[in-house]
């Protein structure tokens, strides 16, 4: 019973069907409880060490990211779901790359159309319970990888990212918090790096450590969208042949060789981004950006952004020719 109503329990199998159907790799579940206090603590001694960088925002709602009750007062269960972006067509190795992750549509945007529908076809199966639930994607304080560790879908490896067996780590998560109860709900995996520290040993500013985590003051990733300041001339020199983001900790992962490209339409870069040479980098007008990037994720780093990493990277190489060549770095 809760507040006097009798309860559904809602079939985990049937949930997971849908969520397939809606073209979500992975579906799991898990008991909306407080957040185990050694990944509590972890973050929080990350956050105090100021591995953070410039994310102050990371700083704030601790309370709200430790316990779903805070966020959401009825919650009961934490689905959490994976979408494939593992690109099907891929920039050519001659030009200048941006993160896999950002080729398409803006995954947020993706992502909550997902979710949306997802949590309504849930709340039609079961009309009579009163389902009500919140739908979140990288949109509030909430450890997301924990929880999709927690609901049994991969775990979190050295290169920080969810790796989901026999599936790799290419994906965006999101989750449901549900008022209702599920049947059966997952087991967190155990950790299968094991010996291997390919991800720590590749990463090119060493932003990745063994005990401490990743430090966002080092990450290409950061420092190339987060970031508002000037990139470090050293982790500018280690750039090439990134623009925007780095995917080499996952690149280097074992378990990308089970990757398989996406399904999802909107995730594939348009004909305009995958002929963008090294010339139309470095003459990207304001124009140009709003119609290349409408709807990207690529807009989080804003034009001056783009700018300031196009502008980087020619310096660190000192590219002011029209060439961009793997080989020659
Ligand atoms: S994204 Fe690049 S810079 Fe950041 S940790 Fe991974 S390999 Fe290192
Ligand atoms: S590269 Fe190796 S250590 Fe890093 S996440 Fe993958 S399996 Fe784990």
């Amino acid at each position: 019973m809760q507040n006097g109503v009798e309860e559904n329990i809602l079939s985990s199998v049937w949930i997971k069907a849908e969520a397939e159907r809606l073209g979500f790799s992975a579906c799991g579940f898990a008991k909306a409880q407080p957040v185990d206090e050694g990944h509590r603590q972890f973050f929080h001694d990350w956050v105090q060490r100021g591995l953070h960088a410039d994310m102050t925002y990371l700083e704030r709602n601790m309370d709200k990211r430790s316990n779903p009750a805070c966020l959401v007062e009825d919650c009961r269960t934490i689905i959490s779901v994976a979408l494939n972006y593992f690109p099907k067509t891929f920039i050519p190795a001659h030009q200048p790359q941006i993160s896999w992750y950002a080729y398409g549509r803006d995954y947020h945007e993706v992502m909550k159309e997902k979710l949306q529908a997802l949590l309504g076809t849930i709340q039609k199966q079961y009309s009579d319970a009163n389902v009500t639930g919140r739908c979140f994607c990288d949109t509030a304080p909430i450890f997301e990888r924990y929880w999709a560790w927690q609901c049994g879908l991969g775990w979190i490896g050295r290169n920080k990212q969810l790796i989901i067996p026999h599936a790799g780590s290419t994906y965006f998560l999101g989750e449901i918090f549900l008022n209702q109860q599920v049947d059966q709900y997952g087991i967190p995996m155990n950790d299968h790096c094991g010996n291997c520290m390919r991800c720590i040993e590749h990463c090119p500013t060493d932003a990745l450590t063994l005990h401490k985590g990743l430090d966002a003051r080092k990450c290409l990733s950061y420092l190339t969208i987060e970031n508002r300041g000037e990139i470090p001339v050293e982790a500018a020199s280690k750039m090439h042949p990134y623009v925007y983001g780095c995917d080499r900790c996952q690149q280097v992962c074992p378990y990308l060789k089970f990757a398989v490209p996406t399904h999802e339409k909107d995730f594939s870069p348009t004909s305009e981004l995958l002929s963008m040479d090294w010339s139309s980098w470095k003459e990207l007008t304001q124009e140009s950006y709003q119609r290349v990037f409408k709807g990207s994720a690529v807009k989080r780093a804003k034009y001056p952004g783009l700018q300031r990493n196009v502008h980087a990277l020619s310096i660190a190489e000192k590219r002011d020719d029209d060439t961009f060549n793997m080989d020659e770095s």
